[in-house]
């Protein structure tokens, strides 16, 4: 199915559970800890500078918001996590409202979009949404972003510890990203698309 991320629209934001959208429509789940960069990776694939908020205050954006593209599919921006300075009140509140969206949107996940830093390791909230995209059953790309921060020679290890430390086997997709550049984008998007058929 071709599919057009510039005819990218905003439709909602969902704080509570009541206002998820289930309307059959594949979903795309993007997620990834605070500053990785995942607005920007967003903001890539739609072409456009601004459709999802970069540098919006960290932590306070515990609310899902649904991008519709080309009418027939979500692009589903999950909140950012792992950010330190976040309350307890705030982080309790992340995990429930995740909770119920792996739990009732399971059948409409068509594929999970983990975000990491192609510079780290994972981290020990990169392994846990790891595990509830995998636990969920919907296929999960992984998009290691901010390569244009690495040189040459560091890319094949960095992405070696990544696969490591996800225990990815050699089927699961990593695609190595730049926001910044567009490196990626291509075969993210023909991957999300092969997703839908
Ligand atoms: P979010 O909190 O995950 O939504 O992250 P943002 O999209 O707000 O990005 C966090 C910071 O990382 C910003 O300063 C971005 O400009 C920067 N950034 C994001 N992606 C890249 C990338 O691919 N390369 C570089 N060099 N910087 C990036």
């Amino acid at each position: 199915m071709a599919l057009n991320f510039n005819k990218a629209e905003f439709v909602r934001s969902a704080g509570t559970p009541k206002d998820f959208l289930r309307d059959g429509l594949p979903q795309f789940a993007f997620a990834g800890r605070s500053n990785v960069g995942k607005s920007s990776v967003i903001n890539r694939l739609v072409g456009r500078k601004n459709m999802a908020y970069v540098g919006a205050s960290p932590g306070k954006t515990t609310h899902i918001n649904y991008f519709k593209i080309d009418q027939r599919a979500y692009l589903v921006d999950l909140p950012g996590y792992g950010y330190a300075k976040v309350s307890q009140a705030e982080k309790e509140r992340w995990a429930k409202l995740m909770e119920t969206y792996f739990q009732q949107e399971s059948e409409s996940i068509t594929t999970g979009v983990l975000i990491v830093d192609i510079r780290h390791k994972p981290t020990a909230n990169d392994l846990t949404m790891h595990d509830w995209f995998r636990q969920s059953g919907c296929p999960e790309i992984i998009v290691a972003n901010k390569l244009d921060k690495l040189k040459k020679r560091e890319i094949e290890p960095a992405i070696a510890l990544i696969r490591e430390t996800l225990e990815l086997t050699d089927e699961d997709v990593l695609i190595p990203f730049s926001a910044e550049k567009g490196d990626g984008k291509d075969e993210l998007i023909r991957v999300l698309m092969n997703a839908c058929e």
